[in-house]
């Protein structure tokens, strides 16, 4: 890995991620404290949220499986070192070739979102002779206390099967030889802070178990999906989301049958506070309103305020503490005015050449980023480096 000297900072190419490897381990042990005294639970990374191998491999060593939402993650969670069989494929447009390599690899279970696609996965399971073990995400029609962008479990939502088709896509995958019905799947949405969300989910959860029941069926795996928020606004005070309250929720909400495993796939929750985009400060320019904040990142490394309107603290690392403060609007350098990172936002005074964080990035940031304006992608760097800002 290459080393930076922040303090010596003309060395730091910008922009860049910087990835605390040590939080991520802590936030990992704090997932397992809690997850791990129930021989039942089972908590799968989801791979869309950093993807990136050195933190992949983290969390493969920790004992996590992995949630899959494409046959490319399939491969990288593979290489990273989880087990096949503690793979979840879940997304509503699965081609033929990821279908094909999740039966070839073997993966725990795909979660099938539609008839359609479970005629699919019975038709190249009978071709490849490999059985098939699927899942079905039920649409729970619970809506979700978050942006409009990231709900994904009302009923005008395009994820997921109508509950009121489940016996009946159960029943089909029961009468496809090749195909075995492994249970129920759920996520409603992401950046969830009110566990009353997640307890909703539960008492849908029970009621359609109790369909199943009246219907002589069982499903031995509940997935509940991800979703768990983090404090974007003071990502010091709360480095690691409150794990105990997530999974106490489920264990006090879900009532279970005998031998039913349960399913979590947290993404965002594993890896947002340990991430940070480093930019440098191009310009201040002094509008007629306002002084804006140019920075050398754009929406091409961090997308979540362009696209979700999300705000992400930010730090200057290069002004001493005592500094008079103004507001300014920060912005990036790409041709679109929704690359704007904060409007109004209160920092130091701040010049060219400083060093700015934006924080809470370890969480779609890096596997968001795309090459808008022929811009190269970042380099990364890990926690030796960060240690350096204190
Ligand atoms: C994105 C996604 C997740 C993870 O969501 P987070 O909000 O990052 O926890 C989990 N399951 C499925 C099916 C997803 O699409």
């Amino acid at each position: 890995m290459e080393k930076v000297q922040l303090r010596n900072s003309s060395a730091v190419k910008t922009p860049c991620y910087l990835y605390d490897l040590e939080l991520l381990d802590s936030t990992l042990q704090a997932i397992n404290a809690e997850s791990t005294s129930h021989a039942n639970y089972h908590v799968h990374y989801a791979i869309k949220a950093n993807a990136n191998p050195r933190v992949l491999q983290r969390i493969a060593a920790a004992g996590l499986g992995a949630d899959c939402v494409s046959g490319g993650e399939i491969e990288v969670a593979l290489k990273a070192g989880f087990p096949a069989k503690e793979i979840v494929f879940a997304g509503v447009g699965k081609a033929d070739w990821e279908i094909r390599l999740a039966l070839e690899k073997e993966i725990g279970m795909f979660n099938v979102e539609s008839v359609e696609e479970l005629q699919v996965i019975n038709e190249i399971a009978t071709s490849l002779n490999i059985r098939a073990r699927v899942s079905f995400r039920i649409n729970p029609d619970v809506g979700a206390h978050t942006h409009a962008h990231i709900t994904t479990g009302r009923a005008e939502d395009k994820f997921g099967i109508d509950m009121e088709d489940m016996v009946k896509v159960i029943r089909m995958a029961e009468s496809m030889p090749l195909v075995d019905f492994t249970g129920l799947h759920f996520h409603i949405g992401s950046q969830l802070l009110e566990m009353d969300d997640f307890q909703a989910l539960c008492v849908r959860v029970n009621e359609l178990q109790a369909v199943l029941v009246r219907e002589g069926l069982f499903a031995p795996n509940i997935n509940v999906g991800g979703g768990l928020g983090i404090d974007y606004d003071a990502p010091d005070a709360h480095p690691i989301p409150d794990f105990q309250a997530y999974f106490d929720t489920f264990r006090r909400g879900l009532q279970l049958r005998e031998g039913q495993q349960v399913h979590f796939e947290l993404g965002r929750a594993v890896v947002a506070q340990m991430g940070s985009l480093l930019t440098r400060v191009l310009y201040v320019k002094h509008g007629k309103q306002k002084r804006f904040v140019i920075v050398d990142a754009g929406f091409t490394e961090l997308i979540r305020p362009a696209f979700y309107g999300a705000l992400h603290a930010i730090q200057n690392l290069s002004v001493p503490a005592g500094k008079p403060i103004y507001t300014y609007d920060v912005v990036g350098p790409i041709c679109e005015s929704s690359d704007t990172f904060a409007r109004d936002y209160a920092l130091p005074e701040t010049r060219r050449g400083d060093l700015l964080l934006f924080r809470s990035a370890g969480a779609y940031g890096e596997t968001m980023s795309s090459q808008y304006n022929c811009r190269p992608l970042p380099a990364t760097y890990t926690t030796d480096d960060i240690q350096n800002l204190a």
